[in-house]
């Protein structure tokens, strides 16, 4: 159902152009085959010692045709008309694995664009739910095992008028010996069905081997500092190379089998052929047709190898396709963003009205909580770790649903506003932000493409670091990143901030940006926050009490709850939740 459903897509909605040329190629490409192994006919003829009474039939249209332009019949004509055939035949065969890669590559295109537009579509909560291993490997592996299939099903229709068309003609030629190859044939393909199904079977443990190879191997990769600085290369050694093995062995099973069945159809195949051209000269046939036949199957042996792969490999690929359709499933954000409201400005208030959520693999994370956040307001949310801080901030930036209660934006409930015009108006930094791979003013630009020069640095001067930027050999465009600059990490949250003020947006939003800072590059970050409080909204994230001393309001959350709230000077003075929380750094 679902295979039948990419089949469809691939047919009904795009790439008509790459499909079609396939198409034509396969069956200009079954046509000279055809009149390739037709011209052989009088060669053969031409060789045998009893020359045939009956081939005058079969080849009336061959005769009527080289007389038509004068070509005597002869030996060397028939050779000359053969050998052009052929090499004509070969360039048209060359001409058909050009257009059937393209239009394999364009549906490995097709299928990795559907699932990277899934993918951001679904949120951030599917997203979370599935490991990075498994999402990697289906990008890099499973999409092309899928786009294999597919393909393979526009490859068996290929394969089928090419064969119809040679045995539509060997008919012609001996009817006996070709019913008794397309029997046999039937059989075969019976027992190919077997084989199918395991190969199936087999092709799913390939899948999940597969999805922990990749973790084992990506994972360790994605924390080398850690694996380095607990000097634990062995352990990412020896972690690849267990699952690597057990990879390899399932792979090797579901292969060799995928590999086996077409094998075994090539042979059988011929075999079939020859005992059924003796038993039908056994029954006085005309040699010189038997041996035509022979031919016509022999020219035909490659793709009927060709059906078993293509076969094959759609069984090879079902549980891949399995795995394809539940990670992208049918996207409703997108259906939904239609007739949502487009907001240019923040104009009043952020309102969280009695919210709680649980993620899929916890529950009551907030509960119960109402803020109030107005504009050009300086809001910071304290608490100890885990008391629920990201996520309420999460669920302001619209990256999560509340599982009850409503989040509006200048009244206007979050769900009805076009997500992309509202994320315009904001900025957000968080703890760990991993620069591009690129100069500085590529990562402005990544953040604000439409940011001018001089935007640029005025973000950079709001956070302080414009002087040390202008120190550096190539300013601006110094690199940074794991190839560039060695940025300390102030420096590097505060071009974070930066990246995050280029946007110019109406709301700041900044996730725990000093927690791993120390106590001079947080003074800078701090005084940064002051300068621009009340130019714009700032909701801060932080469990250090010293960075919500300039805000305007502060709400102490605790076990997912908000236990207290005042300014700074107020909680201070209550003496209560605040300070038991955060302490007084
Ligand atoms: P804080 O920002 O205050 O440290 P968080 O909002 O990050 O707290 O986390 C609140 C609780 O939710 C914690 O118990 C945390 O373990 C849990 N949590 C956070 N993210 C997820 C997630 N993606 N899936 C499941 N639980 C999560």
């Amino acid at each position: 159902m679902i295979f039948s459903n990419l089949i469809y897509r691939i047919v009904f909605l795009k790439k008509k152009k790459f499909l079609f040329l396939f198409l034509f190629a396969s069956i200009i490409d079954s046509i000279f085959a055809l009149l390739a192994v037709y011209s052989l006919v009088p060669v053969i003829d031409f060789m045998s010692t009893q020359r045939s009474t009956v081939l005058n039939e079969a080849l009336s249209f061959y005769f009527n045709f080289i007389s038509y332009f004068g070509i005597p019949f002869t030996l060397i004509n028939s050779l000359v008309i053969f050998l052009s055939l052929t090499i004509f035949s070969s360039l048209i065969a060359v001409f058909l694995f050009y257009v059937s890669r393209q239009f394999s590559y364009s549906i490995v295109y097709e299928l990795r664009s559907w699932a990277l537009y899934k993918f951001y579509g679904q949120g951030l909560t599917f997203i979370n739910s599935y490991s990075f291993g498994i999402m990697q490997n289906t990008f890099e592996r499973e999409i092309n095992k899928v786009a294999d299939a597919v393909f393979s099903v526009f490859q068996l229709l290929s394969v089928t008028i090419f064969t119809l068309l040679m045995i539509s003609f060997s008919m012609e030629l001996s009817s006996l010996m070709t019913l008794i190859i397309l029997v046999s044939f039937g059989f075969l393909g019976f027992f190919s069905l077997f084989i199918g199904n395991k190969i199936s079977l087999l092709s799913e443990v390939t899948v999940s081997t597969a999805n922990k190879l990749s973790s084992k191997l990506y994972n360790p990769l994605l924390n080398a500092k850690n694996i380095l600085s607990f000097a634990r290369q062995d352990w990412a050694y020896k972690t690849h190379k267990n699952a690597f093995n057990i990879h390899v062995k399932a792979a090797l099973k579901s292969q060799t089998l995928a590999f086996t069945l077409p094998e075994l159809f090539k042979t059988l195949s011929l075999l079939i052929a020859i005992l059924a051209l003796f038993y039908s000269i056994s029954r006085g046939e005309s040699l010189t047709l038997l041996l035509a036949t022979l031919a016509v199957f022999i020219r035909l042996l490659p793709k009927i190898a060709n059906f078993t792969e293509a076969y094959a490999r759609i069984k090879e690929a079902l549980p891949s396709i399995n795995q394809y359709s539940m990670l992208f499933p049918k996207s409703k954000k997108n259906i939904n963003n239609l007739n949502k409201k487009v907001i240019k400005n923040f104009i009043s208030s952020i309102s969280l009205d009695n919210i709680s959520f649980s993620y899929p693999s916890r529950e009551n994370v907030l509960t119960n909580i109402n803020i109030d956040i107005k504009k050009n307001s300086f809001v910071s949310f304290v608490g100890s770790s885990g008391s629920g801080k990201t996520t309420c901030s999460d669920i302001i930036l619209g990256l999560y649903k509340p599982t009850l209660g409503s989040i509006s934006i200048d009244d206007c409930p979050l769900d009805k506003i076009d997500t992309i015009s509202y994320l315009d108006l904001v900025g957000y930094v968080q703890q760990d932000t991993i620069l591009l791979d690129g100069s500085i003013r590529e990562n402005l630009l990544w953040a604000n493409p439409k940011a001018s020069i001089d935007d640029m640095w005025d973000s950079l001067s709001l956070v302080s670091i414009d002087k040390f930027v202008k120190s550096l050999p190539t300013g601006i465009d110094s690199l940074v990143g794991e190839r560039g600059v060695a940025l300390s990490g102030g420096q590097k949250q505060r071009i974070a901030l930066a990246l995050a003020l280029v946007r110019k947006p109406q709301i700041l939003i900044l996730d725990e940006v000093t927690s791993a800072l120390d106590h001079e590059s947080e003074i800078i970050i701090r005084q940064s926050l002051k300068s621009l409080s009340h130019k714009l909204t700032i909701i801060s994230v932080t469990h250090r009490a010293s960075m919500a001393e300039h805000s305007d309001m502060i709400y102490v959350f605790e076990k997912g709850s908000i236990v207290e709230s005042g300014t700074y000077k107020e909680l201070i003075e209550s003496n209560k939740a605040f300070l038991n929380n955060v302490g007084s750094n």
